[in-house]
């Protein structure tokens, strides 16, 4: 199938030439001519899959062709919500490449920055808005933002949307929105309070899959590494200093673990980076910068920050934390792999993480080759460690041996 097919307008074509695509994606094919028939969609697909031009191209055609209909200034006719400033940057980019030659103008508004440019460019007229849910919710409040002209409203990445708490965001917007608007919602995994969301907010949509998600991640050759927790650095040095090579992205759980094995892997010489939710957006683009250009070889992110991002040519995935949701697994390694390359995943599991490799096994319907040839072998029988609450009678009192030689090995 080719774009021509999909009934697109000459000033998209052209676009789409610009920007190299000779054949659309399978979500694309699927989507586009759903939108194009104001059907409400309901979309499996990761990042990768070409989703953004999936709802991108299509809004463009029908904000484009009934122009004539809202002579008087714009109004914001389409709205995108993105959980991640990164990401919403990154849709607006695609929404100003695809439509380049028409006259239609969007604006990008997210928190952590000041109000009054977005404000600016609010005044001045546009026809989409990319945003994060709580900025937009803060423009609304003061009145500087109209959403009663919404035909379509589209909801990305909608599993880290609730993810991040803003379930009750999203359902806000929705209302913000007439209710006779169209509704696309992208989600990488369908976790049930997604399906739940959908049920609520869309009318009657049609179900899209980008790949079946346990399939993404073929071609990458998926290694497990059981370990104990405490060993789980050593473990990452002897890989990087003996097995692992390349741009390397390793994933953990969160802000503070990501810090921590920064702090390490800078100690010990290695080129590292990394993005958090806690970083500024300045900070986090830097980081992502160097790594694209090759100037850090090891970017150390959280699941949230790195979604959405396009980091391609990866050589390799280390999973540090083992994901309890096994979509993630397979989104996470399905980065590395690209362009028929075989990719490589590295996932350390700790006593506590059996359980998760077992769901992520499951879903792929395929076992994770073992690799028992390293030195920090987890003992098969080792118990998980227990979770010592904080100002639980354990926490007071000397720590023992091993968890003091445990903290020392983390600095
Ligand atoms: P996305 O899944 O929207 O993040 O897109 C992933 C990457 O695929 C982006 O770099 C897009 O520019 C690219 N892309 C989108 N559609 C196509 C296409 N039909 N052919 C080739 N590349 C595409």
């Amino acid at each position: 199938m080719s774009f021509n097919e999909l009934r697109l307008n000459q000033p998209l074509l052209k676009a789409i030439v610009d920007s190299g695509y000779e054949t659309p994606t399978h979500i694309q094919m699927q989507t586009i001519p759903l939108v194009l028939a104001k059907r409400d969609v309901i979309a499996s697909a990761q990042t990768g899959t070409g989703k953004t031009a999936a709802f991108a191209l299509p809004i463009l055609q029908l904000l484009f062709d009934k122009q004539d209909a809202v002579k008087k200034g714009k109004k914001i006719r389409a709205l995108v919500i993105s959980p991640t400033r990164e990401l919403a940057v990154q849709i607006q980019e695609n929404f100003k490449s695809y439509g380049k030659y028409t006259n239609l103008r969007s604006c990008v508004v997210f928190g952590g920055t000041s109000l009054e440019p977005q404000i600016d460019i609010l005044k001045k007229g546009v026809d989409i808005v990319i945003a994060t849910p709580g900025r937009l919710l803060d423009l609304h409040k003061q009145d500087k933002i109209n959403l009663s002209r919404v035909e379509t409203f589209v909801i990305d990445e909608a599993d880290l949307m609730l993810d991040m708490g803003f379930i009750d965001d999203v359902q806000k917007i929705e209302r913000l929105c007439p209710p006779t608007k169209q509704i696309l919602l992208f989600s990488a995994t369908m976790p049930f309070k997604v399906v739940q969301l959908a049920k609520t907010i869309l009318n009657d949509p049609e179900r899209v899959e980008s790949t079946p998600e346990s399939s993404a991640a073929k071609g990458v050759k998926q290694l497990l590494y059981y370990v104990p927790k405490s060993k789980k650095i050593e473990l990452c040095l002897h890989l990087l200093r003996n097995t692992i090579r390349g741009n390397i992205l390793i994933f953990r759980r969160t802000k503070n673990g990501v810090n921590k094995l920064e702090q390490t892997l800078l100690k010990n010489d290695y080129n590292a980076d990394s993005i958090h939710g806690d970083k500024t957006q300045s900070d986090r683009q830097k980081a992502l910068n160097k790594f694209k250009k090759g100037e850090v070889s090891i970017l150390i992110a959280t699941d949230v920050a790195s979604r959405g991002i396009d980091i391609d040519n990866l050589d390799a995935v280390i999973n540090f934390d083992v994901p309890n949701i096994p979509e993630t697994y397979v989104h996470r390694i399905g980065r590395t792999g690209r362009a028929g390359n075989e990719g490589l995943s590295y996932t350390f599991c700790a006593a506590e993480e059996r359980d998760y490799i077992t769901a992520i096994q499951k879903l792929m319907q395929r076992a994770i080759t073992i690799e028992e040839d390293h030195p920090y072998l987890l003992d098969p029988e080792a118990k998980p460690q227990v979770h010592k609450k904080k100002g639980s009678k354990y926490k007071k009192g000397r720590k023992s041996a091993a968890s003091r030689r445990n903290k020392k090995r983390w600095y």
